[in-house]
């Protein structure tokens, strides 16, 4: 008998990615606390599990009395658009609560709090269901839970704590599990830097807004040990687990955000780079920190760029650009910074970096006349290479000033009208994203990328990193996890189309 079944469901939230090629810091850091308590666990990725419930042979393979206690990791706060492998969802989360009813079971993630595919949203997993759900800094849980089984009561905990616990059990980690990830060799792993986000005041809609937490950066060393141990089967990382990257190792000087710390972001993708990574990304840069600290910013820019790997994005949560919109919600910068921002990465990226746009739909005092001002800033954005802008829509979290002014009945979300929000969508992917795709990969373009999908029509292949567009192969056979060389002949708004010109 195996005492853990450690099931990863994929996490999608904007601060931690772990759908497949990805896989998430969350159930690496699970796995880490099994291996420093010596526990033996299976490691199964939801795709497997689908696939055997498909074909019948889950009993056989997973049979529940084969297991002590079953986690399953998971769940989006802002759901994407998946290629191939997607989280799994409320419905599945049932079945496997039921599949196991007789065992210990643990839900942990986002789906602690929400659980979404598609457009529907599913409210959150409930402890009927599941002995015990958890949220947040999930090793502090499991270095608990594990040490003394009778330490937590069945219920929900929400964990918040610094990287002491991470270090301790990095020190007998394994990683030997991400073999069974069902993209591997392929997979991306997404890299956490630091915790709590420097910028205040908090936006209004983010769940840090009426407490934020304290920031900690985590140290270079737990960086690189981590790193170290995933170069053993992985070649491929984003550091992607954090509000901000240009404030890692930053400090607070009384401003809005934290001042960069440029020698400190560098310290960090040269370790990836000195463990020859093959792809080294990034996510997550705060616009606030060009305009606040442009010297600094430029410098910490220019490090991520020594270090990294072609066709990087740093994504910036712009979300609009209307005074009113910007001022009210306290969102980061208006229009004018947001192009200086812009514009700067594109000078000082050294080719390497592209600024990804973050918009969103519904937040208070936003009107169709906004949205046409936001338009018209996203058109001003052709002038550069842009690496694609990512529209969502606001969500109210529990935790933020927004939900409570909301509760309250002082604040509205914006109700724009369906059809505002469909014409606003259509005008962007026509007269902006078509144009912003081909200025980053014009025809001609070569690069390696490994085939995802496989239809009636051809193949659809993506380059591990961060953003990756999806390219569509009108080539049939070239088999699930083809590594190829394509070169890039044609464009859509949201993909690419390109021609097989080796086989690696
Ligand atoms: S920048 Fe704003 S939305 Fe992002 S983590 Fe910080 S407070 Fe939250």
């Amino acid at each position: 008998m195996k005492p853990v079944l450690l099931l990863d469901g994929y996490i999608d939230t904007p601060t931690e990615l772990g759908v497949p090629p990805y896989i998430s810091a969350t159930v690496r850091y699970i796995a880490y606390v099994l291996d420093y308590y010596g526990l033996d666990y299976e490691y199964v990725p939801v795709c497997t599990w689908r696939r055997l419930a498909h074909s019948g042979e889950l009993k056989s393979v997973f049979p529940a009395k084969q297991y002590g206690i079953v986690i399953i990791v998971g769940g989006t706060t802002v759901p994407g658009r998946y290629l191939s492998a997607y989280p799994v969802d409320a419905k599945e989360l049932k079945k496997i609560a039921r599949y196991f009813r007789n065992n210990t079971k643990i839900a942990v993630g986002p789906l602690a709090v929400a659980s979404d595919r598609g457009k529907k949203f599913v409210s959150g997993v409930s402890t009927e269901d599941w002995d015990y759900v958890v949220w947040g800094d999930v090793e502090e849980f499991f270095f608990n839970f594990f040490r003394d089984l009778t330490y937590y009561r069945p219920g929900f905990y929400e964990c918040e704590t610094d990287f002491s616990i991470l270090d301790k059990v990095l020190e007998r980690a394994n990683t030997d599990f991400t073999r069974l990830h069902p993209f591997y060799p392929h997979v991306i792993a997404e890299i956490e830097t630091a915790r709590g986000c420097d910028k205040r005041p908090s936006c209004i809609y983010c769940e840090n807004s009426i407490k934020p937490r304290k920031v900690e950066f985590r140290s270079i060393e737990s960086v690189r040990r981590e790193l170290e141990l995933l170069r053993g089967g992985l070649a491929a990382i984003r550091f992607g687990k954090q509000a901000n990257i240009l404030a890692y190792g930053g400090e607070d000087v009384g401003k809005a955000v934290y001042r960069p710390n440029p020698d400190a972001v560098s310290k960090l993708y040269e370790a990836a780079h000195d463990l020859k990574f093959e792809v080294i990304h990034s996510d997550n840069a705060n616009p606030l920190t060009f305009k606040l600290f442009p010297a600094e910013a430029v410098k910490a820019l220019e490090a991520i760029a020594t270090y990294n790997t072609p066709y990087d994005t740093l994504a910036l949560g712009i979300e609009d650009v209307s005074e009113k919109v910007v001022k009210m919600c306290n969102l980061k910068v208006g229009k004018e910074d947001a192009l200086k921002v812009v514009a700067m990465i594109q000078e000082h990226g050294k080719g390497k970096i592209y600024a990804g746009i973050n918009v969103l739909l519904g937040l208070p005092f936003q009107t169709t006349e906004s949205l046409n001002e936001l338009l018209d800033f996203l058109k001003e954005l052709t002038q550069y290479k842009v690496r694609r802008i990512n529209i969502r829509q606001v969500q109210v979290v529990k935790g933020s000033v927004l939900a409570r002014l909301v509760e309250a009945k002082r604040l509205k979300i914006a109700k724009l009208k369906k059809n505002v929000i469909h014409s606003f969508r259509e005008r962007v992917r026509k007269e902006i994203d078509l144009v912003l795709i081909k200025k980053v990969f014009p025809a001609g373009t070569i690069f390696d990328a490994v085939v995802e999908k496989e239809t009636k029509e051809g193949s659809f292949a993506r380059f591990l990193g961060s953003y990756p567009p999806v390219i569509f192969i009108p080539q049939k056979g070239l088999g699930f996890l083809a590594k190829v060389r394509v070169e890039i002949v044609d464009h859509t708004p949201r993909a690419l189309v390109g021609k097989v010109v080796e086989l690696l």
